[in-house]
């Protein structure tokens, strides 16, 4: 027994098998062992999650923006009071520990709540004319429903920033929620459900990633869609949303910088890094990934990492002494595995870990590498899983140059004293989002978001409904 449920579609405001009752097995990345099944939706089933979200979006951009915010708090209320059995749910599908599939939900209230707010202050303009008997004013209005299409490593956030900003602006929404971790993301909605959310208001449909995207974003119905994942996806996607004149937000992969300058408090980079590194087993779009560390420091900075993520307690997400869990599924540890072995094939120097661990599972070691050429593959593809490559630099031209060399633009960070340094990294490296001498990313208040490969559209700030709204312009005589 795992306490682990079966997930069902939840369209048109009824939790609901697929259509002939097709459903894809979920297994815990901890044991590979089937701990449920999630239904596969068929076309028409999709059919009937488009016609729901059709009439939600006329009830729901008809509803107050004070009602929506209402609703909103009373299902982030429903979110916190379920929060231990759907972290237990996280846990089990997704692998990371207890602790931070907790943070994860509460977070998620804390979005909806900062979102709920939004909803009442998304203004118009009043433009001066040029004629006194003529006003001319700006509306923004919901532009429809949405179809948001989200990946498994932060399975509560990935889903709530897109539909907690899509409510907000009074958009109805499709959530594809991702094979691999169905329940958690069927625990949020619940909560909605819970909250007296209208039907079809929100639609949430599992299946195959590329049979449901390829239906749902031609479908007239749909006017915006969203997707987090990787790259080669995301352009798929925008492609096919370009195709048929579709509104689009993408946060894709990244390979954050980090440099460490001569001046920097070195203690601090150590150990605010070293947990954030291998948080959610590195499986994290901001993660930091290539370390430049300036020449006189490297070595020792080398050492005190290695030191560290050698005492990084891995196991089981449940076991409330593991620090980090396994990896997502096998594919990623083959994939881990690969980078790391190309990487030392090509010249770099393997500090700590480098191995699955055990035979049961998807776990892989906390890995430094040290040195790596720009040859290697690792140092160009996003790694995205427990791997820190630690490079060394002579000067700050050198490591921005390196920072930038990747067509990625996600997050960077950088730890000095300097301010004129500062001042230049916060300039000059091309990234969404900066972080310098601590932690600061990835609030609801802040955006988010990448430029360059990384996508573009920000899920946090002030402007993320934006994306969720259009702007319509009256001139009226008399
Ligand atoms: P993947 O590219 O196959 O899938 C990534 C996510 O996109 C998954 O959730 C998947 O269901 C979804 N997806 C894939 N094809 C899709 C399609 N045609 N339409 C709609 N959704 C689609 O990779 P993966 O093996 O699951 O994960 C590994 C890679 O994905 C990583 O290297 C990383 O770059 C990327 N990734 C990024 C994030 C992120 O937060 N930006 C999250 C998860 C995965």
């Amino acid at each position: 027994m795992t306490d682990y449920p079966d997930v069902n579609l939840y369209i048109n405001g009824t939790w609901r098998a697929a259509e002939g009752e097709k459903s894809i097995p979920v297994a815990n990345p901890a044991t590979s062992l089937e701990i449920g099944r999630v239904s596969q939706a068929s076309n028409g089933d999709l059919d009937e999650a488009l016609a729901a979200a059709a009439e939600g979006f006329k009830v729901w951009s008809r509803t107050s923006p004070l009602d929506r915010a209402k609703l909103m708090r009373r299902a982030a209320d429903f979110l916190r009071n379920d929060v231990e059995e759907i972290c237990r749910w996280m846990t089990l599908e997704q692998g990371k520990p207890l602790a931070q599939s907790r943070l994860e939900t509460l977070a998620g209230a804390d979005i909806i709540d900062w979102f709920a707010g939004e909803t009442q202050r998304t203004y118009g303009q009043v433009i001066p004319a040029r004629n006194s008997d003529v006003l001319q004013l700006t509306m923004k209005v919901p532009v429809g429903p949405v179809a948001a299409f989200t990946p498994w490593n932060f399975p509560i956030n990935q889903i709530v920033r897109k539909l907690s900003a899509a409510l907000a602006a009074g958009c109805s929404i499709i959530i594809k929620a991702p094979v691999e971790t169905p329940a958690s993301p069927a625990g949020l909605v619940r909560a909605f459900d819970k909250a007296g959310l209208p039907a079809g208001v929100i639609n949430l449909v599992n299946g195959r990633s590329t049979d449901i995207s390829r239906y749902l974003i031609p479908s007239p119905i749909i006017r915006k869609i969203s997707f987090t994942g990787s790259t080669p996806v995301g352009k798929e996607l925008a492609a096919l949303a370009g195709l048929h004149m579709k509104r689009a937000t993408m946060e894709l992969g990244g390979h954050a910088p980090v440099i460490v300058t001569k001046s920097a408090d070195f203690g601090a980079a150590v150990s605010s890094m070293v947990p954030f590194k291998f948080r959610n087993a590195g499986q994290v779009c901001v993660a930091p990934t290539r370390f430049l560390v300036d020449h006189d420091l490297a070595n020792a900075f080398v050492e005190r990492f290695g030191a560290a993520a050698r005492m990084i307690k891995v196991g089981n997400g449940l076991d409330p002494s593991s620090e980090m869990g396994p990896l997502i599924n096998e594919k990623r540890v083959g994939a881990i595995d690969e980078l790391v072995t190309d990487a030392v094939r090509e010249g770099g120097r393997l500090v700590v870990g480098g191995r699955r661990i055990g035979n049961q599972g998807c776990f892989y070691e906390p890995t430094v590498l040290a040195d790596v050429p720009i040859s290697a593959r690792i140092m160009n593809e996003e790694p995205f899983g427990p791997v820190a490559i630690i490079n060394r630099f002579t000067d700050v031209d050198q490591a921005i140059a390196e920072a930038n060399r990747l067509p990625f633009g996600l997050a960077s960070y950088a730890y000095t004293r300097d301010t004129a340094e500062a001042t230049r990294i916060s300039n000059e490296v091309e990234a969404g989002m900066t972080s310098i001498n601590h932690l600061g990313l990835a609030l609801p208040e802040v955006p988010f978001g990448g430029i360059k490969d990384s996508g573009y559209g920000t899920e946090g700030g002030s402007e993320a409904i934006e994306a969720y709204l259009e702007t319509r312009f009256i001139t009226r005589k008399g």
